[in-house]
């Protein structure tokens, strides 16, 4: 496709950003669609977030996603944000609404789709979601939709779980999150409830290995859900496979935020199917695998 002034651009910030699966996926759905559109990647330093959000409407450029590290920083430099973004301090999603940002954030609803997908009822049953940053953030709210009626937050800084336990209780959420030190992967008593154990940190493709966690004492409807994907189970999931768990990475969740922002960006649906071929190609993973 020739990129001339007829072609409408939306796209990521990022830094690191080659990484991301997201142009993959979007471009797949503008090519199914026919639509003269195009999505870029591009590396926005953390001390160029703000003139870059600027020239998203001087550019014309129809909404950008947002990667590590800006979701943050964006809930603080956006006026105009939906509620949820608002409420997870952190904006995955910016639409260029007629020359005024809006920042959105498609990452809770994402995870909560998937969970739906996978079958996980959390009704009056516990969910335990590792980590304390926006991920996790989004993990929480997710668990709190599905009607877990218990979510403990558990981090290696129990502070900053403690922290994020608070915006949920302070926002007035049923269930707001229980905040522990990572040892609580290893409290047997507790793992006996869990119907659901969501990793929400980089551990395992930064370190190589996962934390220490007691997979055997959970109960065997327990779904282990990482929010890395990758095109092997990751060290996460691969014990509790082994133990004769259900396991997800977190594929289904960037194919739905990845829907769900395209659908804000063009006010037009991607085409079912499209976008997860596109990321299973990326992977090089096989479509028959979850
Ligand atoms: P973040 O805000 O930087 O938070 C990182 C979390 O990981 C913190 O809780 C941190 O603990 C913990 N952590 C990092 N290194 C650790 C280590 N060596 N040992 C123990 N804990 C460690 O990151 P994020 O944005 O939430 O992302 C977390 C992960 O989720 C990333 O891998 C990201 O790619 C993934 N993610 C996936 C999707 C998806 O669509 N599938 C969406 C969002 C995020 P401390 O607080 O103690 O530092």
């Amino acid at each position: 496709m020739a990129i001339n002034r007829d072609i409408a651009v939306a796209g990521i910030f990022g830094d690191p950003v080659g990484h991301s699966k997201s142009p993959a996926m979007h471009n797949a759905a503008y090519a199914a669609l026919g639509m003269s559109r195009t999505y870029a990647a591009f590396r926005v330093t953390p001390g160029n977030l703000a003139p870059a959000l600027r020239a998203i409407p001087a550019l014309g450029i129809i909404g950008v996603n947002l990667t590590v590290p800006h979701k943050e920083a964006a809930a603080r430099l956006i006026k105009d944000l939906s509620g949820e973004a608002g409420m997870l301090g952190a904006v995955n999603c910016v639409v260029n609404r007629r020359g005024v940002l809006r920042g959105d954030n498609t990452d809770a609803r994402g995870l909560e789709r998937d969970l739906r997908d996978l079958g996980c009822e959390l009704r009056a049953r516990l969910a335990v979601v590792i980590g304390a940053g926006g991920g996790a953030a989004s993990s929480v709210l997710a668990c709190i939709r599905l009607g877990a009626s218990r979510v403990v937050i558990a981090n290696r800084t129990p502070a900053r779980a403690a922290a994020l336990a608070r915006r949920f209780s302070a926002k007035g959420a049923r269930a707001a999150g229980e905040p522990s030190g990572l040892d609580a992967l290893m409290d047997s008593e507790l793992l006996a409830d869990a119907r659901l154990i969501i990793n929400a940190t980089s551990m395992g493709l930064t370190t190589g290995r996962f934390a220490r966690l007691d997979y055997d004492s959970t109960p065997a409807d327990c779904l282990f859900y990482d929010l890395i994907y990758s095109r092997e189970p990751t060290e996460f999931m691969k014990p509790a496979l082994a133990a004769g768990r259900h396991a997800a990475d977190g594929a289904g969740m960037l194919i739905n935020q990845g829907e769900l922002a395209f659908k804000l960006f063009n006010r037009v649906a991607p085409p079912a199917g499209v976008m997860r071929a596109a990321l299973f190609d990326a992977l090089g993973r096989t479509l028959s695998a979850r």
